[in-house]
């Protein structure tokens, strides 16, 4: 199988979950704070809508969540590493810092993860009409 074929993959790179070609969002919009969460309606090769459902990105909070919590536990390790006492103060300030600068990434593979869960992949898009 190759690489570009495998759910890794495309989950990664923010590729469509149905034919592993179109963008999910728009390029060079990643670190734009008014722009990464601007999506493409759809698949520019297949056709796939990436907001199947209205509200369909509410599950992609738990997903989102899941990385938060990984975040503050690296967070937590590496202050410690850092510092012979971790105080609040200093566990806010890395957290904020850590969480906004990981939110376009946080916010986009989230998305990723939870429409490859409910879209299987269907091989290149050239091999089947929408
Ligand atoms: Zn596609």
């Amino acid at each position: 199988m190759a690489w570009k074929d495998a759910a890794l993959y495309s989950i990664l790179n923010t590729k469509c979950p149905r034919c592993h070609e179109g963008d999910m969002f728009p390029k060079g919009t990643f670190y734009n704070f008014r722009k990464f969460s601007e999506m493409n309606e759809k698949c520019s090769c297949c056709g796939q809508h990436f907001e199947p459902e209205p509200g369909f990105y509410y599950g992609a909070m738990f997903v989102s969540y899941a990385f938060s919590t990984a975040i503050f536990i690296g967070v937590w390790i590496a202050l410690s590493f850092m510092v012979k006492e971790v105080t609040l103060t200093m566990m806010i300030i890395a957290l904020i810092i850590s969480v906004v600068v990981l939110l376009p990434i946080n916010f986009r593979l989230s998305r990723s993860i939870w429409i490859h869960i409910f879209i299987r992949y269907k091989g290149p898009c050239n091999t089947y009409k929408n």
